[in-house]
């Protein structure tokens, strides 16, 4: 199966149902299938799985192209641009798949199955309480026809079921976990399409690859199931099987399944929070994909240094942690102007115009996220909330101290280095002891970005009055 990655003809596809904003566990899914594409050279299809329409409001689909395409994904083929395999959403290829129907009634590998959904669970709570697996019993599989014409009259809407060879091993290879084999005789025949006309989940996903050109499919690990009954859809078909890859599991900090959680993180929320393309891209490639460069890489590195053989068979745990590591390098990639671009919507016309860039050179790299930018924002051009650890500082210089760092500040023009020496000189403090209280008077805090780049933006006046505030509190 190795020939997938490294064909140039490799064809993959990200085949979301559009029912809520995308996850990180989806998220991820479609940049491993984007880089395994890029990586080679090759084609990557959107594809949107739609046919359980109460929970696929057009707001999602709307949402789901805009958040990958936020993301850096792109696509050759999809419901937006059209391509030679269209229509890219199944509820438009209900006609198709009557024709595969259609196919497998005719060949006999399909066939109608009249049973209620109660004689069904009958039929199930009889096998568990005998110990067996539940599975279909065949009870429709040789009907005669009379009977079917009867039911039909009767107005039963059969389901279509799949007939599953009575005996044999089909093997399965995974390109993430190795072979497995299932016995045919424990599938029991299965449905593929329901009582109302809507395709099965895994007949339409399946169909709809090999019709698509579809070579390589990477998708979650609870899909792993469905994949015997899909290549025996194909098979009976005589449709190509493309590589099946199933990638582990993505867990909360709790161990549960990310994708399960309430209020799951979604890439929306973190764009929203503030969170960069490009941080989130280095973190979820990151998620159970092995890269030996452990520097920040930009998209076409990621998908250069892509290879299925680094994917790993143990679950991932999203680690908050590790994103603000990618976030902290991203913020530091920008360029001035990028990384105002970013901020200004966040910072409610708090930076006064004419100082942006020196503004988000002061703070760059004190700030993973916007909201730390719009605190700065407030502590340079508004007052500062002084915290308990600054107020110590304050409080811990003595009152001369203040009246000669005023006395200073005025006599040096706001030059901060010619303040500073003149102060150290004024007042015998050098150092920590110098350094401490002028910074917590003037941000409130003990710690931040240079003082030095801070002044201008604070200013003399607001300087001015900042220490004279400290001076009352000593
Ligand atoms: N629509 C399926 C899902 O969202 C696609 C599974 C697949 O990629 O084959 O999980
Ligand atoms: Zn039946």
């Amino acid at each position: 199966m190795a020939q997938y990655y490294t064909t140039m003809n490799l064809k993959s596809r990200f085949a979301p149902s559009p029912t809520g904003y995308l996850h990180l566990g989806n998220a991820r899914t479609a940049l491993f299938a984007w880089l395994a594409a890029r990586g080679a050279g090759g084609t990557f299809i959107l594809r949107l799985e739609d046919t359980d329409q109460q929970r696929s409001p057009e707001i999602y689909e709307k949402a789901l192209l805009e958040d990958l395409r936020w993301f850096g994904i792109d696509w050759d083929e999809g419901p937006d641009r059209g391509g030679d395999h269209g229509p890219y959403r199944q509820m438009e290829r209900l006609a198709i798949y009557d024709q595969y129907y259609a196919r497998l009634q005719a060949s006999g590998q399909a066939y109608p199955c009249y049973c209620s959904a109660d004689d069904l669970a009958a039929e199930r709570a009889v096998q568990r309480s005998a110990g067996k697996a539940p599975r279909y019993g065949g009870h429709c599989r040789h009907l005669h026809a009379e009977v079917r014409t009867e039911r039909e009259a009767a107005g039963i809407r059969p389901t279509l079921r799949f007939r599953v060879p009575d005996q044999g091993i089909l093997p399965v290879s995974d390109l993430v976990w190795g072979e497995r084999h299932y016995a045919l005789a424990d599938l029991g025949d299965f449905v593929i399409r329901r009582s109302d006309g809507s395709p099965a989940f895994f007949f339409a996903n399946a169909v709809d690859d090999a019709l698509m050109g579809v070579n390589l499919v990477l998708r979650g690990e609870d899909h792993l199931t469905n994949t015997p009954r899909q290549i025996l859809i194909l098979q009976a078909l005589g449709l190509p099987v493309p590589g099946y890859g199933h990638l582990p599991l993505l867990l909360g900090a709790d161990g549960q399944p990310l994708s399960k959680r309430y209020g799951a993180v979604s890439l929306r929320g973190l764009r929203e929070a503030g969170y960069l393309a490009p941080a989130v891209l280095n973190y979820l490639a990151r998620l159970g994909h092995h890269y030996s460069a452990t520097g920040f890489l930009d998209s076409s590195a990621l998908a250069q240094g892509f290879a299925l053989t680094q994917i790993s068979r143990a679950p991932s745990h999203f680690d908050m942690v590790q994103l603000q590591h990618w976030q902290h390098e991203a913020v530091q990639s920008l360029d001035d102007a990028a990384a105002w671009n970013w901020l200004a919507p966040h910072l409610q016309d708090k930076v006064p115009t004419g100082q942006e860039m020196h503004f988000v050179a002061a703070v760059r790299a004190n700030i993973l996220l916007p909201a730390d930018a719009l605190d700065w924002a407030e502590r340079c051009f508004a007052s500062p909330t002084v915290d308990a650890e600054a107020a110590g500082a304050i409080t811990g210089a003595s009152p001369e101290f203040w009246s000669v760092a005023q006395a200073t500040l005025r006599a040096s023009g706001g030059d901060y280095r010619l303040w500073t020496k003149t102060l150290q000189q004024a007042s015998g403090q050098r150092g920590k002891a110098l350094f401490m209280p002028l910074r917590a008077a003037l941000t409130g805090l003990t710690h931040g970005p240079e003082l030095a780049a801070l002044l201008p933006l604070i200013g003399e006046e607001r300087a001015l009055t900042r220490l004279h505030a400290a001076a009352q509190r000593s």
